[in-house]
């Protein structure tokens, strides 16, 4: 049998429209999906033809659903073996804290081929959607994509470098751990101009966008952000009051559904796996 192939492919940061084409043209001629939990919906409904199996196969670690690697790796293997054509569909962009190094690796092992697609990342979305452009002329010249999930990422030396920089600072999976970064930037004395934007649920319609002095930061009133969150810091943000042109909308509402519901037919799917 003819080897099938895995296309991964960038989703975007929620709206459905920022979708690019080729992932879009990709979709409809899918027979397999794996999507992650940060695609939506709407993107699910609309471009994956009927006949077309979906599998989620999504991870949300902090709440303890996780679709072990494994599995994934091995579903992609079986289907493309199978001669399928597998869309890997990876919320935002895929060379952005998306796993994809273990799958490329999997897949070159096993001599399957493959295209990779990108997708706008959470970032690019969130500064579009909240008017913050990251390296607005006079206020940024760069920008640096980070992540603070765990405590260990960041040492000493980094931080302090960090709250001098004149680089816009866009963390990313680390809403848990916002009041510890926060303290980390006001100790090593990041410059009070500097301001911070909490952007929930980028590009959906359930965005919100909170912009606040580092200084004024109150871990009590910033413990129910609704994921996912990404955390926008620097000079820059400045400009979210003055251009913004999305209003905040359904607070406290779920875009991306939790995995809870979902990872049910995925483990349905994994025990067809082991058994077969
Ligand atoms: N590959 C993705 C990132 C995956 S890591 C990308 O390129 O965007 C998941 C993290 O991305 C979340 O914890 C959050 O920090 C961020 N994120 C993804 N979508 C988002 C959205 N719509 N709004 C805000 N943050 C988002």
């Amino acid at each position: 049998m003819n080897k099938g192939k895995v296309i991964i492919a960038g989703a975007g940061p929620g709206d459905p429209d920022l979708l690019t084409i080729r992932a879009a043209k990709y979709l409809q001629q899918a027979d397999v999906v794996l999507t992650d939990r940060l695609v939506s919906d709407e993107i699910l409904k609309k471009y994956i033809s009927v006949n077309a199996e979906i599998i989620f196969v999504g991870k949300q670690c902090r709440r303890g659903h996780s679709t072990p690697q494994e599995f994934i790796n091995h579903l992609l293997v079986m289907h493309a073996n199978n001669g399928k054509l597998v869309v890997r569909l990876k919320g935002g962009d895929v060379s952005l804290f998306a796993n994809i190094l273990d799958e490329l690796t999997v897949l070159e092992s096993n001599g399957i081929p493959f295209e990779i697609i990108p997708g706008v990342t959470a970032a690019s979305g969130a500064a579009a959607y909240a008017a913050i452009p990251l390296t607005a002329r006079g206020l940024s010249t760069a920008v640096r994509l980070l992540t603070y999930y765990k405590s260990d990422i960041v040492d000493d030396n980094y931080w302090k470098e960090l709250a001098q920089t004149n680089d816009t600072l866009v963390f990313y999976m680390s809403a848990e751990t916002l009041p510890d970064l926060v303290y980390q930037l006001t100790c090593n004395g990041i410059d009070p101009e500097k301001l911070m934007a909490i952007v929930q649920q980028a590009t959906t319609p359930c965005q919100h966008v909170q912009v606040i002095s580092l200084y004024d930061f109150d871990a009590n009133k910033n413990n129910k952000l609704v994921s996912p969150t990404l955390v926008i810091i620097g000079k820059v943000v400045n400009l979210h009051q003055r251009f913004k042109w999305v209003e905040n909308n359904n607070a406290g509402k779920y875009y991306f559904a939790p995995l809870t519901g979902k990872i049910k037919k995925q483990a349905v799917i994994l025990e067809d796996v082991i058994v077969s």
